[in-house]
This record gives C-alpha cells, structure tokens and sequence, in this order.
C-alpha cells in the first residue's frame, strides 16, 4: 500500500487539510523554510529536512516541531504547527495528532 502522503509532490510531513478542530484555523499559518542540514539519515534525502533529532536537555521547539512520543524524532513542517493538525513520523510510520501537553506546549499523541 502507497501511503497518499508520499505520493505528493509537495510533501510535507503535516497533514495540509486544515482541521476543524484547531481553534485558530482563520489565522493565517507562518511558513517556514527548512534548511536541509539536520543530517537525519533515517528517511529517504528528499524528506530528511522535514526531521531531525532531538538534542536533549537544552533543545528547544520551533513553532513548526513537534516530538514524535514513539521514538523522539523532531518532526518540522513548513509552516507552523496547531492543536488538532496530524503529523506523520516517517521514521516510525506513526499518525501523530498535536495536542496542547501539560506544559502548555505543543505535544504529538499516536492515532490509533
Ligand atoms: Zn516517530
């Protein structure tokens, strides 16, 4: 089975339908140019911007990034990322929806 994401020219590892869940849908989303130096090479090169790894303690999160809770890869999207947009983690093939964490920040839960 061809995963439909992948087929898509202009990938990016965030779902572009806009969700009706996320509460600030009528803004406009920042786009975001990814610089293709994370040296992520668990995914095929045309796709490797779009990952990188998480660096730990000290890290920090852009406004595009999520953690993928399955195997703390950093997935970046080209525009900024909102509560109820899915991701797909390439790395472990997960369906990941950004939820808001305990913490305030944006978090990425495994759809099931
Ligand atoms: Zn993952």
């Amino acid at each position: 089975m061809t995963d439909p994401l992948l087929e898509t020219t202009e990938f990016d590892p965030a779902d572009d339908e806009e969700s009706s869940r996320a509460p600030e849908r009528a803004k406009p989303r920042q786009r975001y140019k990814l610089k293709d130096d994370t040296g992520f090479d668990e995914v095929p090169k045309k796709y490797r911007r779009f990952y990188r790894r998480w660096k730990g303690k000290g890290d920090t999160l852009a406004p595009n990034e999520v953690i993928c809770p399955v195997c703390k890869v950093v997935i970046r999207s080209a525009r900024d990322l909102r509560v109820g947009d899915r991701v797909y983690c390439m790395p472990c093939f997960s369906r990941l929806t950004v939820i808001l964490g305990e913490s305030g920040l944006l978090e990425a839960k495994v759809e099931y």
